[in-house]
């Protein structure tokens, strides 16, 4: 097994930024780079991985608003990816003008995932599932030799991602996490934007929102 993932929880509203290493090359694809960016960069220069690539979940503030600065700090380009029912948001402050306050990310995407796309990243595959219902373009990454999803604000241990914001949708929302999480094998980890682990028979077992 050549891929790790490694957590950092940084930024006002503790979000859960990604590492995904292969162990090898040092090559690294950092999932959802909030503020503070320069810390995440500080982690991977020492621990000598190479961030290439930057995956977006989804486009709200919190998620990419360490996205300039990652490129303003990064010596070599970065490909970001984003699924393209997310790009209004990217370009509309990633909802922050809804919670009445200025934002803009300056950097674009560099690529589009699709739905059920198996992007190869040195020798493992992951697969991109999009799960609409907390935002219109949300995916999440699951990654089969790790028995892991990357769930971005789709789901929480005990909790689902809220719907109250432009673009949400609470049925869609739970129709989401039923065919793309409760389907995924029980023990696969379950790794959300906010707060700790959990995995897919927990969830069965004591989500209330999934009763
Ligand atoms: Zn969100």
């Amino acid at each position: 097994m050549s891929l790790t993932i490694h957590t950092m929880t940084l930024g006002p509203l503790s979000n859960n930024v990604y590492f995904i290493t292969d162990t090898q090359t040092r090559e690294t694809i950092i999932v959802d780079p909030t503020y503070q960016a320069n810390l995440a960069f500080e982690k991977a220069q020492k621990n000598n991985w190479n961030i290439s690539q930057i995956w977006i979940t989804h486009a709200h503030f919190d998620h990419v608003a360490g996205v300039d600065e990652l490129v303003r700090l990064s010596t070599s380009q970065l490909e970001i990816g984003l699924y393209p029912e997310d790009l209004s948001l990217w370009k509309n402050g990633g909802g922050a003008h809804d919670m009445g306050f200025f934002f803009e990310v300056k950097s674009e995407p560099t690529f589009f995932f699709q739905n059920g796309e198996e992007i190869s990243f040195n020798n493992s595959e992951i697969e991109i599932r999009h799960t609409p219902g907390h935002t219109k373009g949300h995916v999440i990454f699951y990654l089969p030799d790790l028995e892991t999803a990357i769930c971005g604000d789709l789901i929480f241990q005990g909790s689902v991602g809220r719907t109250d914001l432009p673009g949400g949708n609470h049925s869609t929302l739970i129709q989401s996490i039923r065919t793309e999480i409760l389907t995924l094998p029980p023990e696969t980890r379950l790794l959300s934007g906010h707060g700790p682990e959990t995995t897919v028979a927990e969830e069965i077992a004591h989500n209330p929102f999934l009763k």
